[in-house]
């Protein structure tokens, strides 16, 4: 579904991603681990045409990116939950979770404000609450929230759980759960790898805008010298 070859970034002169090879397949829930300044953002950035890559490819479905405006790679399906969530402030939950839906006319079952309902309780009691007056979780899920309004294929979450307590973490990765057993693929960057073990079935280990090893959850629990050497404990 997502393939990444030798996939290069820059940041003016200084090289972030020094080929990047990544392939996720369609229905997977996939991880980008890795320690601070890595180069995971730069790759999600990348992929969703946020940042320009200098070389490589990244193809969706069978189409190239690289090169394509980000609102033309979001139309093609991919949703991103950006890092620090990014809810307007100034509007109401409602008008944030609808701001950027697109409503895909065919789509054989798309994304209604009822369904994030029903995915995150919690929002239905704050429809009128401006952004600004949500909490860190209920910001998130709203974050989710919006992003799958956009009915996305592959929904990319760049550290969704950050700051949130455990509670609210689990809640958030249960939506994804379920989300991701009716079919839908997932990327996600986030530091708790305790859970992701759980709902991945592939995780990519970055280190130095290279992608140094990847494998199932089980092999990632078995693998000391990974953990120890690229993600720190
Ligand atoms: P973190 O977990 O801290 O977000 P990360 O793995 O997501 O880390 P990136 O944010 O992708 O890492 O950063 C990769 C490298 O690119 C780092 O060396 C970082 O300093 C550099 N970098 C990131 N954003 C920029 C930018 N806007 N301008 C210049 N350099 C940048």
């Amino acid at each position: 579904m997502l393939v990444l070859d030798k996939l290069t970034t820059h940041y003016g002169s200084s090289q972030a991603l020094f080929g990047v090879d990544l392939r996720l397949e369609a229905g997977q829930v996939a991880t980008l681990l890795g320690r601070n300044g890595m180069g995971k953002t730069t790759t999600i950035n990348s992929i969703m045409g946020i940042v320009k890559p200098s070389g490589g490819s990244i193809t969706f479905d069978g189409q190239e990116l690289v090169g394509q405006a980000s609102f033309k790679t979001a139309n093609l399906g991919l949703g991103l939950v950006p890092e620090g969530r990014q809810i307007f402030p100034n509007l109401t939950m409602m008008e944030n979770l609808i701001a950027t839906a697109s409503n895909h006319l065919g789509h054989p079952d798309p994304w209604t404000v009822e369904k994030v309902f029903a995915l995150f309780p919690e929002l239905e009691t704050r429809i009128s609450s401006m952004g600004n007056l949500l909490s860190g979780g209920e910001q998130q899920m709203l974050a989710i929230g919006r992003a799958l309004m956009t009915n996305p294929k592959l929904l990319i979450l760049d550290e969704a759980t950050e700051g949130l307590a455990p509670l609210v973490r689990q809640k958030i990765w249960h939506a994804l759960s379920e989300i991701a057993a009716q079919g839908m693929s997932i990327l996600v960057v986030d530091k708790n790898l305790k859970d992701l073990l759980r709902i991945a079935d592939r995780h990519f280990v970055i280190q130095r805008g290279r992608v140094e090893w990847q494998g199932s959850s089980a092999e990632l629990e078995a693998n000391d010298e990974v953990r120890q050497k690229y993600l720190g404990f």
